[in-house]
């Protein structure tokens, strides 16, 4: 992906979903997923993409999201997935 192309919330929530990788576990069936508490996924790709991670970060936490599958268990649907994710100002 170039660093210039534009990056929309709908492109994070992709790359969290492809991140946590939700799957149901081959030996009880329980479903789980990747996540260590915080928005380091996030980070990672405002940091790949040159974004604003403060910004960001304040519009995820504002509706529920303090770490990544939380992004995707509170945030989606609450944030327009056409809005263009501010950059940063490196
Ligand atoms: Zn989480």
């Amino acid at each position: 992906m170039s660093s210039f192309k534009p990056i929309t919330y709908g492109d994070l929530f992709k790359y969290l979903e492809k991140y946590c990788n939700f799957h149901k576990r081959d030996s009880d069936g329980e479903t789980t997923w990747t996540c260590d508490g915080t928005l380091k996924a996030t980070k990672q790709l405002c940091d790949d993409h040159f974004l604003f991670f403060p910004s960001v970060e304040q519009d995820l936490q504002d509706r529920g999201g303090y770490c990544d599958c939380e992004v995707l268990f509170n945030v989606v649907g609450h944030i327009d997935k056409k809005r263009t994710v501010p950059r940063g100002h490196q």
